[in-house]
């Protein structure tokens, strides 16, 4: 391999990590599905759904965009929630549709249940058969909580959704991916 593409080749492999982990509730979407949902859900498009009650839901605005980016760039995409009701979550990831394609197909692995989001992460990394990368610090973990900022602690860098009015934003997903990126040079 010459020089100039060896340079092109570990720019493209440090561009992206190799895993990025969402959780749900006020990051993907804007509510506590196990708390703020009233089951049977049904769809109003494929965007939007509403419950018993008729409180509508969709996704946060740039979490398509966002999605597509990942996939397109070979990332793995993993969802980790504490949720109470994860077949309420699963039910929402089903009928709301990104790019035409229910949400649930952008997900490669979910993870469930209470505890600590380094669980959920472990065990995601165990089923993909992605430990080393995980190591090497090569997972993202997109989260409301600051609580789950405790991921660190297995070299997953933790990337703090703020406001939950506007939930996962292009710029809060930028700016942590440059973050990530001047601390994978560090740690390479
Ligand atoms: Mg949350």
């Amino acid at each position: 391999m010459s020089k100039s593409l060896e340079v092109v080749h570990l720019y493209t492999r440090m561009n992206y990590p190799s895993a990025v982990v969402f959780d749900l509730d006020y990051t993907l979407w804007p509510c506590w599905c196990d708390t703020h949902i009233y089951m049977p859900l049904k769809a109003v498009s494929k965007t939007e759904v509403s419950d018993l009650f008729g409180m509508t839901l969709s996704m946060y605005r740039d979490v398509e965009s966002i999605l597509e980016e990942l996939v397109a760039n070979g990332v793995i995409i993993i969802g980790a929630s504490r949720t109470a009701t994860p077949r309420v979550a699963k039910e929402l990831l089903s009928l709301l549709h990104l790019n035409g394609k229910p949400a649930i197909k952008y997900f490669d692995n979910l993870q469930w249940g209470q505890g600590s989001k380094i669980h959920h992460i472990s065990r995601a990394a165990k089923e993909l058969k992605i430990e080393e990368e995980l190591k090497k610090g090569q997972f993202i973990l997109f989260d409301d909580e600051i609580r789950n900022r405790d991921v660190s602690s297995i070299n997953c860098h933790f990337a703090h959704i703020s406001d939950e009015t506007e939930g996962l934003t292009r710029s809060i997903f930028d700016a942590e991916l440059a973050t990530w990126r001047q601390n994978f040079e560090h740690i390479e």
